[in-house]
């Protein structure tokens, strides 16, 4: 796991060291701060965390009337339940954007369910093995109901099988974990799927209002945008079509070794993600 855990940060710090100078400034209050993980408020209602394993990986807390929703549980960070618990009252359900070990790694171990998009159960025997709860499945378009705060399941595969982005339609943001890759995607599934992803999460966002989506990597200035989801959308059909080519990755991760790099945006891929 250590090993895992270094090979990812230090690709990841590598990968968006190559990026545009990003701010690693995460505004609003800070309600919550400890050795694993930091936690800002969003809004009234709402919480960012940011574990410090893996390059800020994020974890969003959204709480309603009755429950709380917890979008990702970190790497490894200790007493999570307690954390939580002092920042929301309320019962608390834990949901990942998708079975990698900076979003569902051993901080998991306190809660007695953990929901996934099934199609991440392949992750399951890498990712996170020591699980001892019990893994329930997320339906593409079901609401988890707060209490006065409704909460989307939108399945957003192409990052992984099984990446999930979870929609606050009245709110007008999402929280999309890795499934657009804040600028530096790295696809381990195929284009055709990341396109109908893309289509989707486009025509979503635009009956919905919905302006931003927070990513499972956020660092204060790295939220997706309708624009970049749309680049995507432009980026997968040119690479399928081969009207974009791809380069030599300098920094293939996880076997992916091509890039597009256009518009602002980087794809990682393997060729074997050209169908
Ligand atoms: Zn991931």
């Amino acid at each position: 796991m250590k090993k895992l855990v270094l090979i990812f940060s230090t690709l990841f710090l590598a990968q968006i060291a190559g990026l545009a100078q990003p701010k690693f400034q995460i505004d609003g209050e800070e309600v919550y701060k400890g050795d694993d993980v930091v936690f800002h408020k969003i809004d009234d209602h709402t919480w960012v965390g940011t574990g410090k394993a893996m390059s800020n990986e994020s974890l969003y807390l959204l709480e309603g009337s009755d429950k709380s929703l917890l979008i990702d549980a970190g790497t490894n960070i200790k007493d999570l339940d307690k954390i939580v618990a002092s920042i929301s009252d309320n019962p608390v359900t834990l949901v990942a954007t998708h079975v990698h070990p900076d979003h569902t790694g051993p901080s998991i171990d306190v809660f007695p369910e953990l929901y996934i998009n099934p199609a991440d159960t392949v992750g399951i025997p890498q990712f996170m093995p020591n699980y001892k709860g019990e893994v329930k499945f997320l339906k593409d378009g079901e609401i988890f109901d707060l209490g006065g705060r409704q909460i989307e399941v939108v399945f957003t595969p192409g990052h992984t099988p099984g990446s999930t982005t979870f929609i606050d339609k009245a709110a007008h943001y999402g929280f999309s974990g890795d499934s657009f890759g804040s600028g530096n995607l790295l696809l381990t599934t195929n284009f055709s799927t990341l396109e109908a992803t893309c289509e989707k999460m486009s025509e979503i966002m635009a009956d919905n209002g919905i302006t931003e989506l927070y990513p499972g990597h956020y660092f204060g200035a790295n939220k997706e945008t309708k624009k970049r989801v749309d680049d995507l959308c432009e980026i997968s059909k040119g690479a399928l079509s081969g009207e974009i080519k791809g380069e030599e990755n300098p920094r293939a991760f996880l076997g992916l070794n091509l890039l597009i790099n256009q518009n602002g945006v980087r794809v990682n891929y393997a060729q074997s993600a050209l169908k």
